[in-house]
């Protein structure tokens, strides 16, 4: 019976629990490419699947990570062959299919992206959902016309996964960035990735007024609630903002204004099923845009059995930048 060590969550009568233990490769679901996972990363929705703090997981057993970068082992998929280099972030792995945390992963082969020219295994990982999420923001920015000619561009969430990249590849745009951070002691980490100014989280936190002083052209929110409702009246006439998460809440207690007022426009921008044009490009965007020794300033790396442990700390905001599992 061929084995492989993962990290595996399970629900019973006490509810969901974790567990670092070898799990029968028999039991992987169904899938045309088999993986030896090398590299993973740490993403909030991966502290939400571990802990059990949101239901992220709607399968049990599961194994939680959903992202992560390997080498094919076996594929019945037209596009990969043993020994293919490949990236996969999103498509419920994690969360409704087993998923990154583990030496193996078998997957659908239409999830894959190979490994980007230019990047390493645990570059791409160092990227990770995260950083690709970033990225489609700024895409979604520039698709509507916006560039550093129109004004500051503002992160929230700055010192996380999200906003760390996102102020890397905003300020090697040429944006004028302001980071949003409830850090101040991440100020120069910031200023370090290319924040040309730091703002504490707290200035953003009131109960937001429909609208407020003109203050960025173009926003990455990370944080959802109050803060993306403050962003957003305060957002200059004819700009805009990506919201990609909710790490401050699921709410938006906004109002028309910003809209129908100043032609404020808001892109949702959801990462787990991009199809494979824009998410290709994407990743080809941050192969080649991204400032890599800016994505190494904020890369940690830790063991596959260290990570069941950082459920706790992503969701309390007290880990910086990014995170990449080593597997292998
Ligand atoms: P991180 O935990 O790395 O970053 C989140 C950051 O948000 C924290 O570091 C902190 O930054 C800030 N923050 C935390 N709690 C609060 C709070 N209560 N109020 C205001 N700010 C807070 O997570 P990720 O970067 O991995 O993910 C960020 C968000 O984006 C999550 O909600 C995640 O689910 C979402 N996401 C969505 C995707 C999509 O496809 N839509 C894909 C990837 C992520 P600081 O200390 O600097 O203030």
């Amino acid at each position: 019976m061929a084995t492989f060590k993962a990290w595996v969550v399970e629900k019973g009568e006490g509810g969901q629990s974790l567990a670092f233990k070898d799990f029968d490769e028999a039991d992987l679901m169904d899938g045309d490419v088999t993986v030896r996972v090398t590299h993973s990363g740490l993403n909030y929705k991966d502290g939400l699947a571990m802990t059990g703090r949101m239901p992220v997981v709607r399968r049990f057993p599961m194994i939680p990570g959903i992202d992560f970068a390997g080498v094919v082992e076996r594929s019945e998929h037209p596009d990969y062959k043993s020994g293919d280099a490949v990236v996969l972030t999103g498509w419920g792995v994690g969360e409704t299919h087993l998923g990154a945390y583990a030496e193996r992963a078998r997957v659908k082969g239409d999830w894959l992206v190979p490994l980007p020219e230019g990047l390493s295994p645990a570059q791409a990982m160092a990227i990770g959902t995260a950083g690709y999420t970033a990225m489609l923001c700024v895409i979604a920015l520039e698709a509507h016309g916006l560039s550093p000619e129109a004004g500051p561009a503002v992160v929230s969430g700055a010192a996380g996964g999200v906003g760390s990249v996102g102020v890397s590849l905003l300020a090697r745009a040429g944006w004028h960035v302001l980071a949003v951070t409830g850090r101040g002691d991440e100020a120069e980490y910031l200023k370090g990735l290319g924040a040309a100014e730091i703002l504490d989280r707290a200035e953003l936190a009131a109960d937001p007024k429909p609208l407020a002083k003109e203050r960025w052209a173009a926003g990455l929110d990370t944080v959802g609630s109050k803060p993306l409702a403050n962003l957003l009246a305060m957002t200059k006439a004819g700009g805009g903002i990506a919201a990609c998460g909710n790490a401050a809440g699921m709410d938006l207690p906004s109002s028309v204004a910003p809209f129908i007022l100043r032609g404020v426009s808001l892109f949702g921008i959801n990462s787990v099923t991009t199809p494979q044009g824009p998410r290709r490009a994407a990743w080809a965007r941050l192969a080649r845009d991204l400032d890599l020794d800016a994505l190494a300033r904020m890369t940690t790396t830790v063991g596959l059995e260290e990570v069941g442990r950082l459920g706790e700390t992503i969701l309390g905001g007290k880990v910086r930048g990014r995170t990449v599992v080593a597997i292998a």
